[in-house]
């Protein structure tokens, strides 16, 4: 059985990529954060979650979202993997924060989450002091 645990580090990676990189459609009070354990997938590193609009219809409540890091295939990667891994996820996210997902393609790509890693890497330098 997966077992599930607030992930208060993945929160504040994802946090800290969201401000770097200043992708103001995510809304980041509407975000969870969850690490399991126990999950058989042999390849997955970190999946998200939304609901459908019509769950959010019915249940009165905005869109959200949940990222979930597999344990057995997340906690041992390196620093940098970790930051792809979740700026891949957080490209998931729409522009309008609607629930869905943008999926696989282009907006996803390998170049795409390099640059944005690079990105989020050269936020840190203009703070380093002289
Ligand atoms: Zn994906």
């Amino acid at each position: 059985m997966i077992q599930y645990q607030k992930a208060s580090d993945v929160q504040d990676l994802a946090f800290s990529i969201v401000n770097s990189l200043e992708l103001a459609h995510i809304k980041k009070e509407k975000l969870h954060f969850y690490r399991s354990f126990g999950s058989r997938s042999r390849y997955t590193r970190a999946r998200i979650h939304g609901l459908s609009r019509i769950w959010n219809d019915a249940l009165v409540m905005d869109p959200l979202y949940i990222i979930e890091v597999i344990a057995e295939r997340y906690d041992d990667l390196p620093p940098h993997e970790k930051e792809k891994v979740i700026i891949h996820e957080l490209l998931h996210v729409p522009r309008g924060f609607s629930g869905g997902f943008v999926s696989h393609g282009p907006a996803l790509s390998k170049h795409r989450i390099e640059s944005l890693h690079q990105a989020y890497h050269e936020s840190f330098k203009d703070q380093v002091p002289a």
